[in-house]
């Protein structure tokens, strides 16, 4: 197996992320199932790969009682969907992590599936790993300008065969099969995230959401106080819709925490980064969690391809040649286990 990389090293959506790798994030039935799974693969490899995964668990706080009705209705139906998670009291809240902000805290939903990983370290050192335990050979700084059944051509000009060519190119749309990505309903979606560095003292524990990401994820959509949520959202802050903005934090193996984000679709992708984004961002941020200290200490932007209506984008261009992208924001949390579903089906 070869796996060829345009850039000399991962450099793109996979690298600047979260690192949260967030099951309860995912609608009931297949898709819950599907990260489960990848959770699972993600602790394998870092056992083998000596890759940080800390199981470290997840809190959705609420501050609001719209928020708060949203996590109750879901958790009265969470066992019979198969999620593994609970309602807690700000005072259980300050049992888990040191940074969640008492003031106007009604309670939160803990869930224990959700991993941390450091994807800066993590997706530079699978390759190593991959080359030394299966023998899969990695060639960066090559990229594929062209593929038909059984052959792929890379930048060289060199022309190279394979019995089977899988297309996972990420937010490119232009390169390879551009009519096919034009046509596909694919959207390029543009997220910018923070760091502050590592905290003089106490520790996050769980990745922590706010009330806000109720509105973002696929879990909470059945839930039948969710339109209200949002409508009072939209009434009082439609800033923070304009630019799709809801607030996480995790921290990794280094301490630093890594907080976001915003969302941004297609044309409204600029190269430049907006500080009011930045700014929306660390208020609302703010009105959850206490740090010791807010000093950022780096500012990124990532671009991820998304399907508006499947949870990821399959296509089979012509005989043996495959395409797997557009799994929007939750790459890490299910490319394991769809990968894995994917190798079966054609084993
Ligand atoms: C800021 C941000 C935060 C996120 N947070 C999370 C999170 O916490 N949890 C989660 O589950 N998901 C998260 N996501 C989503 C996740 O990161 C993406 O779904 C995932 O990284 C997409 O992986 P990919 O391989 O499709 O794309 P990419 O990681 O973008 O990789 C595509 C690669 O293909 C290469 N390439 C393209 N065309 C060619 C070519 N012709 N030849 C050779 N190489 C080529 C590119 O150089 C690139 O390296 C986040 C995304 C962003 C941007």
């Amino acid at each position: 197996m070869t796996v060829f990389e345009r850039s000399s090293a991962a450099s793109a959506a996979s690298i600047r992320n979260f690192g949260m790798v967030w099951p309860i994030g995912q609608p009931a039935g297949e898709a819950h199932a599907i990260a489960m799974r990848s959770r699972g693969i993600w602790l394998d490899i870092a056992n083998g790969a000596g890759i940080w995964a800390n199981p470290c668990g997840s809190i959705n706080l609420a501050n609001r009682d719209d928020e708060w009705d949203v996590l109750r209705e879901f958790a009265d139906v969470a066992p019979s969907l198969g999620y593994d998670c609970r309602l807690l009291t700000p005072g259980e809240i300050a049992e888990l992590t040191d940074f969640a902000n008492p003031t106007g805290l009604i309670g939160g939903l803990h869930s224990p599936c959700e991993l941390c990983v450091n994807p800066r370290k993590a997706i530079r050192d699978l390759p190593r790993w991959l080359a030394s335990r299966f023998g899969v050979r990695f060639e960066f700084g090559s990229a594929i300008t062209g593929v038909g059944s059984g052959w792929a051509v890379a930048s060289d000009g060199s022309r190279r065969e394979f019995d089977r060519i899988v297309v996972c190119g990420g937010a490119d749309f232009k390169t390879l099969f551009p009519d096919l990505c034009a046509s596909s309903g694919l959207r390029r979606c543009k997220l910018q995230m923070l760091k502050v560095g590592p905290p003089a003292s106490g520790r996050l524990g769980p990745h922590l959401a706010s009330g806000l990401t109720l509105r973002h994820y696929g879990n909470f959509a059945a839930c039948s106080g969710l339109p209200g949520l949002r409508d009072r959202i939209a009434a009082e802050t439609p800033e923070l819709d304009e630019f799709g903005i809801h607030v996480m934090v995790s921290q990794n193996d280094e301490g630093d925490l890594i907080l976001g984000d915003s969302h941004e679709y297609d044309s409204a992708v600029e190269p430049f980064d907006k500080a009011v984004i930045d700014d929306l961002i660390l208020r609302e941020l703010r009105r959850v969690i206490r740090l010791p200290s807010w000093n950022v200490t780096e500012r990124w932007h990532g671009i991820y391809a998304k399907h508006p209506t499947r949870s990821s984008y399959v296509a089979e261009p012509m005989p043996g040649v495959s395409i797997r992208s557009g799994v929007g924001g939750a790459g890490m949390t299910m490319a394991f286990g769809l990968a894995d579903r994917t190798w079966e089906e054609w084993s």
